[in-house]
């Protein structure tokens, strides 16, 4: 499958759905668990807070919620 990375943006070939090249394995990594950590203080953040405050792109936010491995409370989301 053609996917595109969520970090780099760049367009990847993979046996499966997916949303990170092989390049950017550990900023993915990094960054879901600074997501985390920021929502786990800020629970009621939408994705643009915390793209904000992270200095990431809500782009980058909102892929990890398609991805299924990120999901935010009360439905923040949905306003955007
Ligand atoms: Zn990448």
């Amino acid at each position: 499958m053609v996917n595109v990375c969520k970090h780099c943006q760049k367009q990847y070939i993979s046996p499966s759905k997916g949303y990170c090249c092989h390049n950017c394995k550990a900023i993915d990594k990094m960054r879901y668990e600074q997501i985390r950590v920021y929502l786990s203080k800020f629970p009621n953040s939408n994705a643009i807070q915390v793209a904000e405050a992270l200095d990431i792109k809500p782009y980058t936010v909102l892929k990890y919620v398609d991805e299924g491995v990120l999901t935010f409370g009360r439905g923040e989301f949905e306003q955007i």
